[in-house]
């Protein structure tokens, strides 16, 4: 077989076989394959796409190309739940706690944050002392004793996603479906979970710009867990605006433990009950979404999800005092709020705007080596919907860089105000099963 007969087969818009797409996985991970071809390669899948058959085929052959995590010997149902990325999620840090404390075990790979979107991972060592780099059987050790793990990918796990998604960011090959759904599902089935529920975002601050192109992508995905034999759900949620109100890291965890105590913000509070309500049926562990949704509200208001965040912090070597005591969190420098110089309602909060602005503060990286300052980054006010007075504030921004009067003016034009009342939508608008 030659590369090069794959790259003109897919610029002339044939299917590539099952032979044929492992031998180019192979190729990529022993690299005796150039990177110059596989870009050719992915650039001719860009223009031309594949099949369904042509995406089962690539996550076959990349969920094969490293280890495969075996979690059987741990009792009761695991899940996994991906958010496709974007600002202020810090959903996993919730509703993860919520799941493990209604009885279900989230084992979790998460990734960090690059460019506008923010990671789980930053999140998490955010608190001081926590590591997110455990082994598998580390991982498994704390899912079997705690019922939740939040940790980083390991190098063993799908290669071939690491090679390809290096290639494809510095190559303009990202934005493929049949990439995109390859990729994030060779990782996911990869994990070894029973059941994923996929958090597909749509808006300014996603991959998929609309409903129709989110839902497309999550149907997809959702078909690629039904070909491996998995319980995969999905559901389409608003990345119009930021999630709740906090952006940037140690910010984001003291939301997330505000949430844990019944006091998030609501966005944030309703996608963490939909989402925990979806993965409770989809596991069997609750027989109808009333029976979901009083389980979910019992392990907030009982105290038992903020326990059990409390205990995977603490297995993870944080300091667990950080969370008794948000106050003890460092604080950034400068402090500023951003205020309205016109009354009316919140028409829009631009997502991506925000992500750029709190990663230019210091809370995100521009490129994959940048140190993160955890104390940085934004709270807004105002939500959308909300009615606001000439001189309040509409956000406030936390940095140590003491040149931010730039990006000061930058996030005031990231809010749209007009004179009507605007109608408040809610956050998920749709479900792929
Ligand atoms: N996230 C992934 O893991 N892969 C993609 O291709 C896009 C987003």
């Amino acid at each position: 077989m030659r590369m090069v007969d794959l790259i003109e087969k897919k610029k002339q818009g044939g299917r590539l076989n099952k032979q044929e797409i492992s031998y180019w996985i192979s190729g990529v991970c022993d690299k005796s394959i150039p990177d110059y071809q596989t870009s050719a390669l992915l650039m001719a899948i860009i223009f031309k796409g594949m099949t369904e058959e042509e995406t089962f085929d690539l996550t076959d052959a990349m969920l094969h190309s490293g280890e495969l995590v075996d979690l059987s010997d741990i009792p009761g149902v695991k899940v996994d739940k991906h958010s496709t990325g974007g600002v202020g999620d810090k959903v996993t840090l919730v509703l993860g706690p919520m799941l493990a404390a209604s009885g279900l075990k989230l084992a979790k790979m998460s990734g960090r944050g690059l460019g506008h979107t923010g990671g789980t991972l930053d999140k998490l060592e955010s608190i001081p002392g926590l590591s997110t780099r455990l082994s598998i059987d580390d991982f498994k050790k704390q899912v079997r004793k705690y019922g939740i793990a939040v940790i980083g990918q390991t190098e063993t796990l799908d290669p071939a996603d690491r090679a390809l998604y290096a290639l494809r960011d510095v190559t303009g090959t990202v934005d493929s479906q049949a990439l995109i759904a390859s990729s994030i599902m060779s990782k996911k089935l990869a994990a070894g979970t029973d059941c994923i529920l996929l958090d597909v975002k749509f808006g300014d601050g996603a991959f998929m710009k609309d409903i129709p192109s989110a839902k497309e992508l999550a149907t997809l995905m959702v078909k690629i867990g039904k070909y491996f034999g998995k319980n995969v759900r999905a559901e389409i949620s608003s990345m119009e605006e930021p999630l709740g109100c906090a952006v940037g890291n140690i910010l984001e965890v003291k939301e997330a433990i505000a949430a844990l105590h019944g006091e998030g913000p609501a966005d944030l509070m309703n996608i963490c009950y939909s989402s925990g309500t979806t993965l409770l049926l989809q596991s069997g562990l609750a027989k109808d979404e009333k029976s979901a949704q009083k389980t979910l509200h019992s392990v907030v208001s009982s105290g038992a999800a903020f326990t059990k965040f409390c205990e995977m912090v603490g297995a993870q070597g944080g300091d667990v005092s950080y969370l008794e005591d948000p106050e003890k969190f460092p604080k950034a420098i400068y402090q500023k709020d951003i205020v309205s110089t016109q009354a009316g309602y919140i028409s829009n909060i631009e997502a991506y705007g925000i992500g750029i602005d709190a990663m230019k503060l210091g809370a995100g990286r521009e490129k994959e080596d940048d140190i993160i300052d955890y104390a940085s980054g934004i709270v807004l006010k105002k939500k959308v919907g909300d009615k606001v007075a000439k001189g309040e504030p509409l956000a406030t921004l936390y940095t140590d860089h003491p040149h931010f009067e730039r990006i000061a003016k930058d996030i005031y034009s990231r809010f749209h105000i007009g004179e009507e009342p605007v109608e408040v939508l809610p956050v998920i608008r749709d479900h792929v099963e």
